[in-house]
């Protein structure tokens, strides 16, 4: 067993066996399906000494990273939510025109556009090369590289000091966190601000979301761990805000030690953090027992109804959906194929359980029996976009953080 990516104690237990799975955003193309795709464990474990909750086995980045097809603007929801941030990072920030701001894992420039607007200098960090022509269409710069101490180093001799440094659903995907903090201190201005945005244990834990586990995801941050982290780097959390897009996100903001009394709010956070023992590794024993009797029942119910000859297909194939149709090896018996919107995704294959994604239309066309949410944080959304499939009298299988059945 490694050593803990934020402590380094050697006291890092696993709590959660998902099995091993393909790359969550490997779709497959058509060709590809008889070649041998590459697993990994995907495995999750709790750290007695810092409470930081992370993978067991890490995969290098540039396996995931160096081409993305996640795009920021691609959902209005998103798109809306980062330029609201930027808003909200140059008054905090009392930014200035010409001010330099930095974004790390800054895809296709959708955050740092809303600084562009207001003339400050920004710069993106983004690995994937095939992001940066969309980045400069919105006169976004962007450096084709990781962030890091020597990614820092390079910049600051090029552009100078940041005041601003973001990362949006980024930190969680770093696993060399000290390496990633010292690029901090070599770029930010000694009043600088860090800000990240990353999914919250305490919401995964509330909604069972084992399915949000995988590869990408190295750390699922909570935020007693992460002020640890920080404070042993010179830094501080000075505040932490909880948001509800993507469901439930955590916002910290970040400086030098010293440089602001950190809001009453991290500490009321952490408390809360306390308050469910997840300084201990009961909590997250409990979301195994519950990971583990969902894969059951649902795994009961595809069963029971492929007995009575119903037809089910599912919905939506995020990467999230890999890591469930894995677990509980789901594949083109039980769920016929799964309609999607994206026509990146169609035509193609999920990863590992090789089950066919076609277009969205085939729901209504079809009227099968069921239909799996895989993509289940959106229901609200997907429940209304097929409106006329349940009207018909079709029903939906939500898989967490019950397996219910929506008729
Ligand atoms: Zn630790």
């Amino acid at each position: 067993m490694p050593a803990c990516i934020a402590c380094n104690s050697a006291e890092v237990e696993v709590f959660m066996d998902l099995g091993k799975t393909p790359l969550a955003n490997k779709f497959l193309a058509p060709d590809e399906l008889g070649l041998t795709e590459p697993v990994y464990p995907l495995r999750v474990a709790f750290c007695r000494a810092c409470g930081h909750v992370q993978l067991a086995e890490i995969v290098e980045p540039p396996a995931m990273f160096d081409h993305y097809l996640y795009i920021s603007s691609a959902s209005t929801t998103l798109e809306n939510h980062l330029l609201s941030l930027a808003g909200q990072v140059r008054v905090r920030t009392a930014l200035q025109p010409n001010d330099f701001v930095i974004d790390v894992g800054a895809n296709d420039g959708t955050l740092l556009s809303g600084f562009v607007a207001s003339g400050q200098r920004v710069l993106g960090v983004e690995p994937a090369a095939n992001l940066a022509p969309l980045a400069a269409k919105r006169g976004v710069p962007v450096d084709n590289s990781y962030f890091g101490a020597e990614t820092a180093r390079r910049l600051r001799e090029t552009h100078g000091r940041a005041k601003v440094v973001t990362a949006t659903n980024v930190f969680p995907h770093i696993p060399a966190l000290a390496d990633f903090i010292a690029g901090l201190d070599e770029i930010l201005e000694p009043d600088g601000t860090f800000v990240l945005e990353a999914h919250y244990l305490q919401d995964l834990l509330d909604a069972a979301a084992f399915d949000t586990v995988y590869h990408e995801h190295c750390s699922y941050w909570a935020a007693r761990p992460m002020a640890a982290l920080f404070a042993r780097h010179g830094f501080e959390v000075v505040d932490v805000e909880r948001l509800a897009i993507h469901h439930g996100q955590l916002r910290a903001w970040v400086k030098r030690k010293g440089v602001e009394t950190p809001s009453p709010r991290v500490a009321a956070l952490v408390a809360d953090e306390l308050r469910r023992a997840m300084d201990t590794i009961a909590p997250f024993h409990a979301l195994a027992a519950k990971a583990a009797r969902i894969r059951t029942e649902l795994s009961a119910l595809l069963d029971c109804l492929k007995a009575e000859g119903k037809r089910v297909v599912g919905y939506g194939a995020p990467a999230k959906g890999t890591t469930l149709l894995s677990y509980l090896d789901i594949r083109a018996d039980r769920i016929e194929w799964i309609a999607d919107r994206s026509p990146l995704k169609q035509g193609r294959f999920t990863p590992g359980t090789h089950i066919p994604i076609v277009a969205a239309e085939r729901v209504l066309a079809e009227m099968p029996d069921y239909v799996l949410l895989l993509a289940w944080n959106f229901v609200d959304e997907i429940v209304s976009q097929l409106a006329a499939y349940r009207d018909a009298g079709g029903k939906f299988i939500r898989p967490v953080p019950e397996v219910e059945i929506l008729a």
